[in-house]
């Protein structure tokens, strides 16, 4: 659609049998909090911090921090804003954090793992959230991103206590935190499904490698079921998984996605009203259908071709 075509939610997002899924935005600073305010965003699903400070080469003030945040909050409140520690590192560089000469930047220093070597970065970042969030009304939730361990995750909700936010969450972009993510939830207090970086360590294939985009496939049913995993270790602890990687913007995803058991989609925001759309024609037990029969298929496109296949709308 061109962008005068593109549609808002008109409320709160469910399925046509009222079940309901949060549909949140993701942005990189102030200005798209904004625009995500506009689209008619619930929340913020995910605000990636470093995106403000990427120019940069020596670490912003916990001062100048707080200021940007603010500016976040102040558009939601009461409303929920998950914002990400930063995710220096690999694709994202940042100088005063990351070191750019690892051999296989994917695999190494990256995201909260930035915290071994950088400590201080984020207990001033963790700071200035805990700043920001005290002069508004708005939700802070708080989460890292690249976690791997359930130690790791102890260890951020831990800071996170220290410093007076409450709700601290884990990023799930790796198997190994999908496969453990019952007992990361015993810890943190919700979980977001960065699937971006859960397809590239799933299928290993570089997220930016073209030769390769094939393999990045968000329909793979093993993408599929470890999304699946991480929900279920959610309802077991009572705690909410989201998905805040781009193929919740995707329509027929975003169907397949509240069957695997995600409690909320972050997007774009230009994304909202397509998805708001779709789920209110769609029955709960339709997506339930649905995500049986991609997640059980044998290939990525034997999932797409199942489920486009019942939703002709989208095809
Ligand atoms: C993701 O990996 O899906 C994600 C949301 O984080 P980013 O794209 O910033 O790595
Ligand atoms: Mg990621």
């Amino acid at each position: 659609a061109r962008p005068s075509e593109v549609r808002a939610p008109t409320g709160p997002g469910r399925t046509q049998d009222g079940h309901r899924v949060e549909l949140l935005a993701n942005i990189g600073d102030p200005s798209g909090a904004a625009e995500a305010a506009q689209a008619g965003a619930e929340g913020i699903g995910l605000f990636r911090t470093e995106f403000c400070f990427l120019d940069r080469t020596s670490e912003p003030s916990v001062a100048e921090q707080a200021e940007a945040y603010r500016q976040v909050l102040e558009r939601f409140p009461h409303k929920k804003v998950v914002i990400r520690t930063l995710d220096a590192g690999s694709d994202k560089p940042l100088p005063f954090v990351t070191n750019a000469r690892e051999t296989n930047p994917a695999l190494g220093l990256r995201g909260l793992r930035t915290a071994r070597i950088a400590p201080q970065v984020l207990e001033n970042q963790l700071a200035a959230i805990a700043e920001a969030g005290q002069g508004t009304d708005a939700e802070v939730w708080v989460m890292a991103p690249m976690v791997s361990t359930v130690t790791e995750a102890e260890d951020f909700v831990a800071l996170c206590e220290r410093h007076g936010l409450p709700q601290a969450g884990v990023m799930i972009e790796v198997p190994s935190a999908a496969m453990m993510a019952g007992q990361l939830l015993s810890r943190a207090t919700f979980a977001s499904l960065g699937t971006n970086d859960l397809i590239q360590y799933t299928l290993a294939a570089d997220r930016q490698l073209g030769s390769l985009a094939d393999l990045s496939d968000p329909w793979h049913p093993a993408v599929l079921r470890l999304i699946e995993a991480s929900c279920q270790g959610g309802a077991q602890q009572g705690r909410p998984v989201g998905v805040c990687g781009e193929m919740a913007a995707a329509p027929a995803l975003a169907v397949v996605l509240v069957g695997l058991g995600v409690t909320s989609l972050s997007m774009t925001p230009r994304a909202l009203g397509d998805v708001a759309a779709v789920l209110s024609d769609t029955d709960f037990p339709t997506c339930l259908r649905l995500a049986r029969l991609a997640a059980d298929a044998e290939t990525a496109e034997e999932a797409r071709m199942r489920v486009r296949s019942e939703l002709p709308v989208l095809r």
